[in-house]
């Protein structure tokens, strides 16, 4: 690429210099011309609407009024002290208040002049008043931005401010960038794409993200942006799957043979749902054609994902390869060992476990029997991954609770062998398809969306702190009845102390309501040391505690069929897939299972909107979605760490239509064009050479 002026240095802007370079760097990372240039307003101001003081309420974001100054006051003391200023229109007065910049604001807001101001009106004693209102002399004057009807806000920082680079800083700083420079704007997609789905140009889209004309020059520009967005990831992500198809080949499964056979015909204690029976055979379609799989499973808690684990499985050892399953925990890991041995009946092949906990000689054992090839199918925690255990021929790795497990440990388990296994992902936590398609754009995904018929329904009930009596009366009823019961609190890092305490005060509750010796209760927290989780959860396990009293460390995976109630403490401070996770720890027997989700009396909207989400439905997708728009997509599923999420103008939650746009567009050109050849797509090339130093293309070719 040539050098251009835009990737000049922030600092020789007219107006910044080296300070504010240096804050501009440090606060919003913004190094070049370049960077300033993509960095968009985050929402804007419609100026064209001029709200009277009496049809204020306090719900309304920011608004504007036009108003006299009819008086004015500087009052209180030392850091109390502020400027109190009255706005009245024919309808009505409000007040304005300033904290900071009080000399400008006395030098600047005359009484007896009209004002255009911009604020977010706050209720105060029946009237309203805005804090820091914007201040806008009228009637406007007629520069370039001056006559926006759309006003841009941009994100600022208190330092920022400081250095007068608040939100109309930072516009000045853009329009003068614009006035200058747009002109300098490459495009960097295809004109063929950009004609096919109607997008406007880079520069087109520039100029009206942060100087719209009007909505509609606005919502053009936030398409075209948000498309490029999308399509660059997923051009990244399927290029790069596409190129470790091409370089590596992978096992080929070629036959159904004895083992799957004899396990589905004769031992299969039920029938698979035909969403298991189409993810088996997708698995099986996958692993026929020489690629190399990597292939994410998703199916909501007690949908089956270890039977289907398993026949993958038992289909690479019919071909000769051996297999492994890797879970995040010990406990975990045992459990699978268990139901894969259970569900074998010790017939058709030999299962093997190593965990953190099998003793050296064990290992030693173990180590022997796989490097033969006597074990088949070896089950354990992440301790199968290291360097020291060695495969006679690893033909397929299933892991089980995909976000524990990074990339680069993917990449760890490739190398496994000099023909990388392939790669099952097996995940109970649903995630809406976008998230997926963005998140694991580069794998591919199976949805198990059924449960097995016969099923008992979880049963969810919201009680508020007031019915809490009725909380342990139906605990002693279950309990009475034989089961056992979940107590589950929040323990957020940053109340971590308090969270401990009311983890504390709940134990002494509970020890006081099921008191010994009729009752015994297992207390588990994330504080304590793993030899004593482990302990007590084995006591529950075994069922010689009735009750469990935790914070969220059960959520991943465990499986104890003879507890039938999740009690859930504060219920109104989960998330909502969390809330779904931890619900899911329960129906997991014959019973019928129940959750009950406490909270205090007064409820947030959206607390109480997720809580209402719970009792209406137990489909895990349903939930996902309703999360994703709920929170947006940086806390779902504990995958904030993923890079990709951090998206600047796209939003997963809303932007569907244009992901999938962006996504099958990619995928027409990687099949019309593998190695991104055609002088049509050269744009992409240049992007993709960029990107993948790592990778030659000739290497592949
Ligand atoms: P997941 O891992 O998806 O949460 P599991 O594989 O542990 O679910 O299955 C939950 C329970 O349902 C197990 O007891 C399993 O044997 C049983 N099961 C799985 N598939 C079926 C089916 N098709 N019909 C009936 N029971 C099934
Ligand atoms: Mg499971």
């Amino acid at each position: 690429m040539f050098a251009s002026t835009l990737d000049t240095t922030i600092e020789f802007l007219k107006g910044v210099g080296p300070k504010r370079a240096e804050l501009l760097q440090k606060e919003l990372g913004i190094y070049t011309y370049d960077h300033l240039l993509n960095y968009y307003p985050f929402r804007y101001i419609d100026r064209t609407r001029f709200y009277k003081i009496n049809e204020l309420h306090a719900e309304l974001p920011f608004v504007q009024v036009l108003g006299r100054i009819t008086s004015k006051e500087q009052i209180g003391e030392k850091h109390k002290k502020r400027i109190v200023a009255r706005l009245t229109d024919e309808t009505g007065t409000i007040e304005l208040v300033w904290f900071q910049s009080l000399k400008w604001v006395d030098e600047h807001i005359m009484r007896g002049k009209v004002y255009i101001v911009f604020g977010k009106p706050n209720a105060f004693n029946g009237s309203f008043s805005i804090s820091h209102p914007d201040m806008g002399t009228y009637p406007r004057p007629a520069t370039v931005t001056g006559n926006l009807r759309l006003q841009p806000v941009y994100n600022s920082t208190e330092k920022l401010k400081k250095f007068f680079l608040d939100s109309k800083g930072i516009q000045k700083l853009q329009a003068l960038l614009i006035e200058q420079h747009l002109s300098e704007v490459r495009e960097n997609i295809p004109p063929y794409i950009l004609d096919k789905y109607q997008l406007v140009s880079k520069k087109e889209a520039l100029l009206n993200i942060h100087f719209p004309k009007d909505i509609h020059t606005l919502k053009a520009a936030e398409r075209r942006l948000k498309f490029e967005e999308l399509f660059f990831i997923q051009l990244q992500m399927l290029h790069s799957k596409q190129l470790r198809e091409l370089k590596f080949k992978g096992h080929q499964f070629e036959r159904v043979g004895e083992r799957l056979n004899t396990f589905y015909r004769e031992i299969l204690p039920f029938e698979l749902t035909g969403a298991q029976k189409r993810v088996v055979k997708e698995i099986r379609l996958d692993t026929q054609r020489g690629i190399q799989m990597n292939r994410l499973v998703q199916g909501d808690v007690g949908s089956g994902k270890t039977a289907v684990a398993l026949m993958s499985m038992l289909l690479a050892n019919d071909n000769g390869y051996q297999a492994c399953m890797m879970a995040p925990t010990e406990i975990l890991a045992r459990q699978h060992y268990e139901s894969i041995t259970s569900l074998l009946n010790g017939n058709l092949v030999n299962v093997g476990i190593l965990t953190g906990s099998s003793t050296k000689k064990q290992r030693t054992i173990l180590h022997q029997a796989l490097e033969a090839g006597e074990i088949d199918i070896l089950v354990g925690t992440h301790a199968l991954i290291e360097d020291k255990v060695i495969f006679k021929n690893l033909g397929l790795v299933v892991i089980d609770e995909q976000h524990r497990f990074g990339v680069e440990q993917r990449a760890k388990l490739w190398r496994k062998n000099s023909i990388p296994p392939h790669i099952l992902v097996m995940t109970a936590t649903p995630i809406p398809r976008t998230l997926a398609m963005t998140l694991y754009g580069d794998l591919d995904v199976s949805v198990i969306d059924e449960l097995p018929v016969g099923r008992k329904p979880i049963e969810t009930k919201h009680l508020f702190e007031g019915q809490r009596l009725r909380m342990f009366g139906f605990m002693k009823q279950e309990i009475a009845k034989g089961r056992q019961v979940y107590v589950v609190y929040p323990l957020i890092k940053e109340s971590e102390k308090l969270d401990l305490l009311h983890l504390e005060a709940g134990v002494e509750q509970m020890s006081y309501q099921f008191p010994r010796p009729d009752y015994q209760i297992s207390i588990v927290h994330g504080k304590m040391s793993n030899a004593d989780k482990q302990y007590e959860m084995e006591q529950f396990i075994a069922g010689k505690t009735q009750i469990m009293v935790a914070t969220t460390v059960i959520e991943v995976g465990v499986n104890v069929p003879n507890a039938s109630v999740m009690v859930i403490e504060n219920a109104e401070r989960f998330g909502l897939s969390q809330l779904h996770q931890l619900r899911g720890r329960v129906g997991r027997g014959a019973e019928q299972s129940f959750c009950i989700l406490m909270s205090g009396d007064k409820l947030s909207k959206e607390g109480r909107l997720r809580l209402e989400t719970m009792v209406k439905t137990n489909n895990g997708f349903e939930i996902s979605e309703i999360d994703l728009q709920l929170r947006g997509p940086g806390d779902l599923t504990g995958t904030q760490q993923s890079g990709v999420m951090e998206l600047k103008v796209a939003d997963l939650a809303k932007d569907q239509l244009i992901l999938q746009e962006a996504r099958n567009t990619v995928i027409d050109i990687l099949a019309a064009d593998p190695h991104v050849d055609r002088p049509e797509n050269s744009l992409l090339k240049t992007y993709l050479s960029r990107r993948n130093t790592g990778i030659a293309f000739d290497k592949i070719s």
